[in-house]
């Protein structure tokens, strides 16, 4: 190949790569710096990514060299009005941190009134649901590069979504977590589609959750579908955006059959509602 073809086509792909990132940088969660939200932090420009930590977790870094941007989950228990910090080391070797102002918002509260026997769970069934969160937390922890895809999720099922995310329950006057997803309105056997491409990490029978299925996005985004009737693929499996996975259900501790759609960021909940269109 002459000198010159090899030069025109090498900046042809360059051109062509440099917009697909400008596409997925553009392709942001809706940034909203509250407990349970994401909050999108300017780093500035350099050749090569900082690495970013909150509280000990990577937190996902995504742009080019011109602009990196730190896309960071605020846990649900971050107090309001108050400040969190990230680290930063830059690939010069530069240290900082920088302030994250939290901001406030209210989740409704709902008080129910059940039979004493659904509130205390047995000593088997407290002992399995130990079990289940000590697993769930390391999972929850997974930290792979690169990210595979957009940032976009699609909604993972048709149906109504809830906005109870955060919602705090109160069962006869004792908090449980609040609500740490979305809640889909689909009858029994609609099929759940991956919310955008990745990898299965995790695929069990929960106590709370029944079937459940996490995906790993890369960078610390996570997708978690739980109450599944069906589960159509293996822990391992590479998974595209809109591919089948499993099937709506009501299995774990459910009054009706729905899907309960979580998004994960540096190994907290944050709003799914962020990051759908
Ligand atoms: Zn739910």
């Amino acid at each position: 190949m002459n000198r010159r073809l090899f030069l025109y086509l090498s900046a042809l792909l360059v051109g062509s790569l440099s917009k697909i990132t400008k596409v997925l940088a553009r392709v942001l969660p809706k940034a909203s710096a509250v407990p349970g939200g994401v909050a999108i932090v300017p780093l500035g420009p350099s050749g090569h990514p900082p690495v970013v930590h909150l509280a000990e977790k990577r937190v996902m870094v995504v742009g080019d060299e011109k602009r990196w941007q730190a896309i960071v989950g605020i846990a649900l228990a971050t107090k309001e009005n108050s400040t969190l910090r990230i680290s930063i080391e830059w690939p010069d070797g530069d240290d900082l941190t920088l302030p994250i102002p939290v901001g406030s918002k209210r989740y409704a509260t709902q008080e129910l009134t059940v039979k004493p026997g659904q509130v205390n769970l047995s000593e088997k069934n407290l002992q399995r649901y130990r079990r289940e969160s000590a697993h769930l937390k390391r999972i929850r922890g997974t930290f792979s590069m690169p990210l595979v895809g957009s940032l976009a999720l699609m909604q993972p099922c048709p149906g109504k979504r809830s906005s109870s995310f955060g919602l705090r329950r109160v069962f006869n006057g004792q908090s449980r977590n609040p609500h740490s997803g979305m809640d889909l309105a689909a009858p029994e056997g609609t099929s759940v589609v991956a919310a955008a491409a990745g990898r299965v990490i995790d695929r069990g029978d929960y106590f709370f959750s029944g079937n459940m299925l996490l995906l790993d996005h890369g960078q610390g985004l996570l997708t978690l579908y739980a109450h599944l009737s069906a589960m159509d693929v293996e822990v391992g499996e590479r998974v595209e955006q809109g591919s089948p996975i499993g099937k709506v259900g009501a299995t774990g501790r459910v009054t009706g059959a729905h899907l309960h759609f979580g998004v994960y960021l540096n190994a907290v909940p944050v709003d799914p509602a962020l990051f759908l269109a």
